[in-house]
């Protein structure tokens, strides 16, 4: 049985993942992180982010690897490095890449067709599973996403003002909403859920009770 759970960047989508799939026994998968990988491993191989042929060339010897709660490019972890706000930036920018949500789509279904999985990014529940038992999309208003982050990075040591945390999500949500090809949106039969005067724990709460009573006889 798959889940999935859409949604703009900060809303608390893998905090809520991790949370739901723990409770119901399932394994999850963060989407995100292979579009980071894919933006890591064309920043290492010294291609310009605007140069989409030779991204798509270069996606050849791309080799990605998710083992449970881990990500391996080219075989060495990268798990850490992905999440530099650089690589988010860039994330967004290959994402729009037609050659590579082909690749990471192939990836993503292989990881989890026929598993039982919480799956998370902008595009889960519209196409990458389509036929998928219970879908989510999580909405927030945007300065208490950006509130959220800039306290989380605080709590790692990271001082980064809420007007700055702010600016970046804009521009990412903008150019994710605004591609032509998978653009970020709710799927027709999505649950949305807006977490701005929830609380973490009332979120997922929501989502586990949905998902239990959602109908099983879907992929
Ligand atoms: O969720 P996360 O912030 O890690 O995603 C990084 C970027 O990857 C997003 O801003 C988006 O451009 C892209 N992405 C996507 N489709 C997904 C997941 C992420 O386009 N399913």
């Amino acid at each position: 049985m798959i889940v999935t759970i859409d949604g703009p960047s900060g809303v608390g989508k893998s905090t809520v993942t991790k949370a739901l799939a723990a409770r119901l026994g399932f394994e999850c998968l963060d989407t995100g992180a292979t579009y980071r990988a894919v933006a890591l491993a064309m920043l290492r191989r010294g291609i310009a982010l605007h140069d989409h042929l030779a991204i798509e060339t270069a996606l050849t010897s791309v080799r990605l690897e998710m083992p449970p709660g881990r990500v391996l490019l080219d075989g060495t972890d990268v798990s850490a490095d992905i999440r530099a706000p650089h690589v988010s930036q860039g994330a967004s920018k290959v994402a729009v890449v037609a050659a590579v949500r082909r690749f990471l789509v192939g990836v993503q279904r292989a990881a989890a067709t026929g598993r039982n999985m919480v799956c998370e990014g902008r595009d889960q529940g519209t196409v990458v599973f389509p036929d998928a038992a219970c879908k989510f999309f999580l909405v927030a208003d945007a300065r208490v996403r950006a509130e959220r982050r800039a306290a989380e990075l605080a709590a790692k040591g990271r001082v980064v003002s809420v007007e700055d945390v702010l600016a970046d999500q804009e521009e990412r949500d903008r150019r994710d909403a605004e591609r032509d090809l998978a653009p970020m949106k709710p799927a027709a039969d999505a649950v949305i859920v807006d977490t701005t005067y929830l609380t973490t724990d009332q979120v997922i709460a929501t989502l586990e009770q949905a998902v239990r009573s959602c109908p099983t006889d879907r992929t």
